[in-house]
């Protein structure tokens, strides 16, 4: 069985399980049983955590418009030294 995505105008996206080779190009919604469109996409991508999708769809808009910098980033301030650091034996 492999596992076909469909698309309704009205209901949004659903999956279908059907032997290889045997989807059709409409499927009826089983919701409001119109003609539900099928569409090819990469498999799982929709039952992604929205963490990583997220990220996918960071890493994919850096490609064409990466996030450009205009100015050289300031001086990293300098931290204290550790208190506990004075109190060391000095040779
Ligand atoms: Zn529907």
């Amino acid at each position: 069985m492999t596992t076909y995505e469909y698309r309704c105008q009205e209901c949004g996206r659903f999956d279908v399980n059907m032997p290889m080779g045997t989807a059709p190009e409409d499927f009826e919604c089983a919701k409001c049983h119109r003609a539900a469109a099928r569409v090819f996409s990469a498999p799982h991508l929709a039952r992604m955590p929205s963490g990583l999708a997220a990220a996918l769809a960071r890493e994919e808009q850096s490609r064409e418009a990466p996030q450009v910098v205009t100015e050289v980033p300031g001086r990293r301030r300098e931290r204290p030294p550790h208190p506990a650091l004075g109190r060391l034996p000095r040779p």
